[in-house]
């Protein structure tokens, strides 16, 4: 609260604009017609002498928990990073003057005549301050408690689960979530915004104040100018930053591509005025032989709120019919939020030069929807909207051609450099795999960037590609042979499988939930279908062959033709059929699917979904050279018989990863036919 007394009357002497003294002797006009006195909350106004209070309304709020948390987390984190507080207020800034310049467009008496918008950043030795100023666009009362007071991130509520407690853990993951307007508090121990939004009164403006504890304050003030003004207190160990050359080097490393100019008072004793300290142009439209990958790097940063460098970039500039400039980057690590279904895509477009929107999902498939960026298009109106984007054929013209130059920069990735691909496929591969779903013209493009596990490599990443695994198939073999399975190991030691190892015939190991979609998709790659090994009749095709005793074997089946009719009796309920196999070589039975059935563990990753799924019954197959199924083919005992053939069953679906309907029952039987050996 302050105590004001009406001083006397402002420069241009209209008594509608009385001049105020506030009771610190603080001398200001206020610019509003004394009829609108509510402004100031007051019920009177009152006449010249007199004293009057005015109420800044000034409140004490404390932060939201996680906010509290992220800002202990960011000290110690960033300790050995703290000059990035600059870029990050920097970028507020940056981001404040194009909003403005945005709604400026609807309305321009939003520059209140100050249309130069500008960055100034001043620092006060005496005072042990910095301080970071724009005249974009500022934030009303409202505005500055909602982004200064909470997180409004979608998904930093499963961030803040996600974090451990564990310190080192912890401190990686807040690259990945974005320090912003908080690590001001790395360096300082109390912060203080000014501002005002643009087109509210003079009167209008906010004061914060916070120690970044728990608590920050929040009054209404006389601010005169629009924008803000972000002043930090140096702790006492962050003096070094109170000098002008450590500051412009700063700028220079981190803030030289961002387009308005930054301004600092000019260095040395006798100089007085202002200079500029950056470029000061917009780094897509720069030519791309005069621009350094820190250059790079360091935008990156700015358009992504990531922290770390991105994993690689493309820069494009079309000219033509369409005119249009993008830059395009990969980044090195996941977002927190990859997997949230409303995730911000990253490409913000701009429309000549003037910021547009975040988020503008239109400008890239879904599967691409990692990438960070820029399109700058001059084809475009100023005024376009979300809507308008969803059905322009200029935009679907851009998002062919950045989609376009996105797979060619992977392409060239995982050519040129093996070990950024295989980081990135582990990154982003299962995003890029909806591609295949989701789009029908890019599956083969797309199929060609994706990496797999195999039978012939014993890691567990992902590697070999489509093309690798054609190059290394056997002659005569038609088709690509995959697995699917909840993890490696059930994969790897699948009995599906074994005929495939003994022939030496590679088998992709699918193993990720979303492989299950793909297959369906992706039937076929470079006219080779996709064919899984626990589906249907297995067909080797002109593999058969090669082994002389597969036809031998094949008029001993014949034999077995009462015995597999004996086991469909007993398991009736449970199985569709039960044939002869030829694709087991060390277990005695395995189940398959019918070809165009679901297959088992597409339907236990339903189920796990909360699915109601109805399994069609499976088909048994027995490996006629087993001794079990020897022993079995000699016995009389029926009940025994019965055993056997439920044992047989149960053990094919645990190899393959499924649960027993009856474990106990299982168990039972076990132990039944234990005691028979003797
Ligand atoms: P981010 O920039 O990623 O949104 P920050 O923590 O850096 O996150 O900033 C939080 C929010 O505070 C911004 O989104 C913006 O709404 C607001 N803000 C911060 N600085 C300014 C500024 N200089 N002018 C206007 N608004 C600002
Ligand atoms: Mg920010």
């Amino acid at each position: 609260m302050y105590d004001i007394h009406i001083w006397g009357q402002s420069k241009n002497s209209d008594p509608k604009f009385p001049c105020f003294r506030r009771n610190d002797g603080f001398r200001f006009p206020l610019e509003i017609p004394r009829r609108k006195p509510h402004i100031w909350q007051l019920d009177t106004l009152i006449d010249d002498g007199d004293t009057m209070t005015v109420d800044t309304n000034k409140e004490a709020l404390g932060f939201e928990t996680e906010v509290q948390q992220l800002l202990d987390l960011m000290i110690h984190s960033l300790y050995s990073n703290q000059e990035i507080f600059l870029r990050e207020l920097i970028s507020n800034a940056s981001d404040a003057a194009d909003r403005l310049r945005f709604e400026g467009l609807q309305d321009d008496s939003l520059f209140e005549d100050d249309s130069d918008l500008n960055i100034r950043v001043e620092y006060n030795k005496t005072q042990k301050t910095i301080s970071v100023l724009d005249n974009g666009i500022g934030m009303s009362r409202q505005e500055v408690v909602d982004n200064l007071g909470t997180i409004a991130k979608s998904g930093s509520r499963q961030f803040f689960e996600s974090l451990t407690g564990d310190q080192t853990r912890d401190s990686q993951l807040i690259g990945q979530f974005g320090v912003g307007f908080y690590s001001s508090f790395i360096i300082a121990d109390k912060v203080e915004v000014v501002t005002r939004r643009a087109g509210l009164p003079r009167a209008e403006g906010v004061r914060w104040v916070s120690d970044g504890k728990s608590e920050y304050t929040v009054e209404t003030v006389d601010r005169p100018k629009r924008g803000t003004k972000v002043t930090l207190y140096l702790r006492k160990e962050a003096k070094e930053f109170l000098d002008g050359y450590r500051l412009r080097s700063i700028i220079n490393k981190y803030s030289d591509h961002i387009s308005l100019p930054i301004v600092m008072p000019k260095e040395g004793k006798d100089e007085t005025g202002d200079e500029t300290v950056n470029d000061a142009k917009a780094l897509w439209t720069r030519n791309k032989k005069d621009i350094k990958d820190e250059e790079y790097n360091e935008f990156y940063k700015t358009v992504s709120h990531d922290f770390e460098d991105p994993l690689c970039h493309v820069h494009t500039k079309v000219e033509g019919k369409l005119e249009y400039a993008s830059l395009l980057y990969i980044p090195a690590r996941a977002p927190f939020d990859l997997w949230d279904r409303e995730q911000r895509h990253g490409v913000k477009l701009y429309v000549k030069r003037v910021f547009i929107m975040d988020d503008a999902k239109q400008l890239l498939p879904a599967y691409l929807r990692f990438v960070k960026g820029v399109v700058d298009s001059d084809d475009l109106p100023l005024n376009i909207s979300r809507e308008i984007l969803q059905q322009n054929k200029v935009i679907e013209t851009i998002r062919s051609g950045c989609t376009k130059k996105v797979l060619d920069l992977l392409k060239k990735l995982a050519n040129k450099e093996p070990d950024k691909y295989k980081q990135f496929w582990q990154t982003f591969g299962r995003v890029m795999k909806e591609g295949v779903i989701d789009v029908h013209d890019k599956r083969e493009e797309l199929a060609k960037l994706f990496r797999f596990k195999t039978t012939h490599e014993d890691t567990e990443e992902e590697t070999v590609s489509l093309d690798d695994y054609i190059s290394r198939m056997k002659e005569g073999q038609t088709a690509i042979y995959y697995v699917t399975a909840e993890n490696h190991a059930t994969a790897k030691n699948s009995p599906h499988l074994e005929i495939f190892r003994k022939k030496e015939i590679e088998v992709l190991l699918l193993t990720d939930p979303i492989d299950e979609w793909l297959v369906t998709h992706l039937t076929e790659y470079a006219e080779k279908p996709l064919a899984s090994v626990n589906k249907g009749e297995l067909d080797l095709g002109d593999l058969t062959d090669e082994t002389s005793d597969d036809k031998a074997e094949e008029t001993a089946d014949d034999k077995l033709d009462d015995l597999t009719k004996r086991i469909e009796k007993v398991l009736d309920e449970r199985v569709k059929e039960v044939r002869i196999t030829r694709r087991l070589t060390e277990s005695p039975a395995c189940l398959v699917a019918d070809e165009h059935e679901m297959g088992r563990h597409l339907e236990q990753i339903l189920k796990a979904s909360g699915q109601q799924v109805t399994m069609a019954k499976p088909i048994m197959e027995i490996n006629p050279g087993h001794p079990i199924v020897g022993k079995l083919q000699g016995e009389a005992d029926e009940t025994r018989f019965g055993d056997w053939a439920n044992i047989l069953f149960d053990q094919a679906l645990l190899s393959e990863g499924g649960q027993l309907e009856d474990p106990a029952g299982f168990v039972q039987r076990l132990n039944s036919v234990f005691l028979e050996l003797k």
